[in-house]
Parts: structure tokens; C-alpha cells; sequence
């Protein structure tokens, strides 16, 4: 889950981690009056969850508050890499003196979560790692144990800072570290880490991504997904994954490998799949059913391929889905089952009661020929 900057920020200051003051905003007169506690000058930032605020606009210092009331209004509402923006973030305004770049994600090629740090950069540290790749610092972390704090000041230190500063960023980065930790983070990013002209050290952007997995854990509830159709939020509802396509078969299967192999033989026989859903393991009857209506909702619709391995799932479970909806929405679109395993013979039972053609023992070719001459494509 992707979060919004001064979420990610709450998370750094809980770990020492220093951060301005702000306060969140949805209109320009909210916003005035947190800048009035707050104290000029400010930053009106755009709450968005994509990148490349500060070069879309989305990033504006105001001295006083008629400045403040034009860069909420042209902020409030402009659109970001197509994410619109309703809630502005106002924070105290620091003096900078440099911007560094300072994240945690994780690193797949190695297999473990990697500390990037570099002394430049800032706004463009894409350029940077590609120029002048040896500037840009990457030191491995190990799950098991946090480093010492010796190991990230060398790091420091061959990335070019010296002195105070470099006992202020090591002090930053080993919070960081943690906060990542702390927080099952897949990636904790802190652009720009602004030193200023004060000498102080702080996180002025977060862009956190928290593990979905450890949402649960976490005591957190995902907010960042919006689900593209009705159809799609049916499917979240049940904890189906059902993906909209723009063919005539429905592809309805127990897991995404058997579902994606399902979906390329479709492909092959000249139908083209309409849509993707994978049950997963142990669907009840009443989500069978609910699949199978998602998926005969799907626009362009003609034939539905249904291709259960009953080994978590039980076929006699899938089987009541589907003769519950053919009994009680009797559609139009031709069913083929190819389904065998747990508990076959009375999934089998109830499908043929109702003349529903099954593949028992036979492929998914077999099932796809079926289905694909029914349709008259041959
Ligand atoms: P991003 O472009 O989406 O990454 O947004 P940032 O939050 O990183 O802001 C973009 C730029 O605005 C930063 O790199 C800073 O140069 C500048 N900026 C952010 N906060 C302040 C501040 O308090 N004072 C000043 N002078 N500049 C700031
Ligand atoms: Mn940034």
C-alpha cells in the first residue's frame, strides 16, 4: 500500500526520524488557517500519491498568506500523473543548504532490503545513479539484525559527507532503517533529505510502500486501491481476482497458473478470453456463484470456460455455485466445466442434472474445442 507523504512522515517521526510540522488541509481557508499556527513561510504541497510533485507544480513555498491562498487554489484539485489532488499538506518552510537522497527498498536481484544513500541528487537522483553511478551509495541489510552504527558512517563518508553532518545522517539513515523495518516497509524513501543552513538534518518527503501482506499485522486497512470497474469491486468483495479482458470466453480456474494456462489455450482456439478470474483455494458455493455472475456480466460474454483442480477447492462446492446460478438466472452463455478431484462425483452429479457439458478426465484442450465450436470458431 502506497501511502501519502504525511503518512509516511507520521511513521518516520514515531521513530526519531526529524520532520517539520505540517498539518493536512482540503480547502484554501483550512489551509490558511494551518499555515497561520504554523507560522510563515510554508510549503503547500499536493497530497498525491505519485512522484514528481515538485516538477508537475505541486510543491510551492508561500511568505505570507495571499501567496499561500494562490498556491492552495492552484494546487487543490490539479492532477498529477492522473491522480487528482484534493488534500494539500502545509509544513513550516526550512532554508536548505543541501539535498541528499536517502531510501530503503527491497532489492530482488540479492534477495534483501538495500540502503541507498547519495550526497547529490535530490529532485534528480534517477540522473545521478545513471551518471555517475559510484555516487550513489547501496549498502545490503540483513533481516536478522540491524547494522552497526560504524557500517552505515562509512557509507556516509564514501558518499562525500564530512564532519557533523555525516554523525546527523548516520543517526537519520540507522532510524530510517528501523522505521522500515518497524514498519514491514517495501520501500521507506526520504527525497529530499534536506541539511539546513542551520546544520539540521530532515526528512522533508516520504514516499513509504507498506507490504500488503503485512497490512493485517500492521492494525492497517488498505487505502489505496481504487478498483477500477463495478465488476472488479464485486470480485475484491469476495477475494476473487478477476481481471476485465476484451474477448467472448470467460475464464473462470482454481489458481493464476492454471487460470493464465486456461486463458492462453482460449486465446489459441480464435475465442479470446473476455476476463481472467482465479477462485484461489476453498471458494464456497455462494462465491462460485458470485464469480460466475461477475464473469457473465463481463461485457462481450458469449461462453464461460470453468476449470477446476479440486484439491483445496471442492468440486461439489463449485458445483452448487454454478447450478444456483443457472437454475435462478438461466443465462444465455454456454457453460463448459472441466473439473475433477475432491469430492468430483457429486460436482459432477449436479452439473449433469442440469446438461451442463463436462470435461471429467479429459485437457483443457479438450474443454477449449468444446466451448470454441459451440461459439463456431474451429
Ligand atoms: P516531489 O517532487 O514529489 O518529490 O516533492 P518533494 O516533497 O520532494 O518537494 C520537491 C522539492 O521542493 C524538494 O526537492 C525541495 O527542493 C523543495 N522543498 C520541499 N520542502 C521545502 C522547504 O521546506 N523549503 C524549501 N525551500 N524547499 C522545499
Ligand atoms: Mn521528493
Amino acid at each position: 500500500m502506497r501511502m501519502f507523504e504525511y503518512e509516511g512522515k507520521e511513521l518516520l517521526r514515531r521513530l526519531g526520524v526529524a520532520v517539520m510540522p505540517e498539518k493536512t488541509a482540503a480547502t484554501v481557508g483550512e489551509a490558511a488557517m494551518c499555515a497561520a499556527a504554523l507560522g510563515y513561510p510554508v510549503v503547500v504541497k499536493a497530497q498525491v500519491r505519485a512522484g514528481g510533485r515538485g516538477k508537475a507544480g505541486g510543491v510551492k513555498v508561500a511568505r505570507d498568506e495571499a501567496a499561500l491562498r494562490a498556491a492552495g487554489a492552484a494546487i487543490l484539485g490539479m492532477s498529477i500523473k492522473g491522480e487528482r489532488c484534493s488534500l494539500l499538506l502545509i509544513a513550516k518552510a526550512v532554508d536548505i543548504a543541501r539535498e541528499f537522497y536517502a531510501g530503503v527498498t527491497l532489492d530482488a536481484a540479492v534477495g534483501r532490503p538495500v540502503l541507498i544513500f547519495s550526497a547529490e541528487g535530490g529532485m534528480d537522483i534517477e540522473r545521478v545513479a545513471e551518471s555517475a553511478p559510484e555516487k550513489v551509495r547501496k549498502y545490503h541489510l540483513s533481516t536478522l539484525s540491524l547494522p552497526r552504527r560504524h557500517e552505515i558512517q562509512e557509507e556516509v563518508r564514501l558518499a562525500g559527507v564530512e564532519g557533523d553532518t555525516q554523525s546527523k545522517v548516520t543517526s537519520l539513515l540507522l532510524r530510517l532503517i528501523s522505521a522500515f523495518f518497524t514498519y514491514d516497509c517495501t520501500t521507506m524513501e526520504i527525497n529530499p533529505l534536506a541539511v539546513t543552513t542551520a546544520g539540521e538534518c530532515i526528512a522533508l518527503d516520504a514516499k513509504v510502500v507498506i507490504d500488503d501482506a503485512a497490512l493485517k499485522r500492521q492494525g492497517m486497512t488498505q487505502t489505496d486501491s481504487v478498483p477500477a470497474s463495478d465488476l472488479e469491486k464485486r470480485a475484491a468483495a469476495i477475494g476473487v481476482n478477476y481481471v476485465q479482458l476484451r474477448g467472448r470466453v470467460a475464464v473462470i480456474a482454481g489458481g493464476a497458473g492454471l487460470a493464465m494456462a486456461s486463458m492462453d489455450l482460449v486465446n489459441q482456439s480464435g475465442c479470446k478470453a473476455a476476463s481472467f478470474l482465479d477462485t484461489g483455494g476453498g471458494i464456497s458455493s455462494a462465491h462460485t456463484a458470485e464469480a460466475l455472475r461477475i464473469s457473465l456480466a463481463t461485457p462481450g460474454v458469449e461462453g464461460v470456460l470453468i476449470n477446476i483442480f479440486g484439491g483445496i477447492n471442492n468440486c461439489g462446492e463449485v458445483a452448487r455455485g454454478i447450478a444456483a446460478v443457472v437454475d435462478e438466472d438461466r443465462p444465455q452463455a454456454m457453460l463448459v466445466v472441466k473439473m475433477r478431484g475432491y469430492s468430483q462425483d457429486e460436482g459432477w452429479a449436479m452439473l449433469e442434472a442440469r446438461r451442463i457439458p463436462i470435461v471429467k478426465y479429459g485437457t483443457t484442450e479438450e474443454a477449449v474445442r468444446i466451448l470454441a465450436a459451440g461459439l463456431g470458431v474451429s
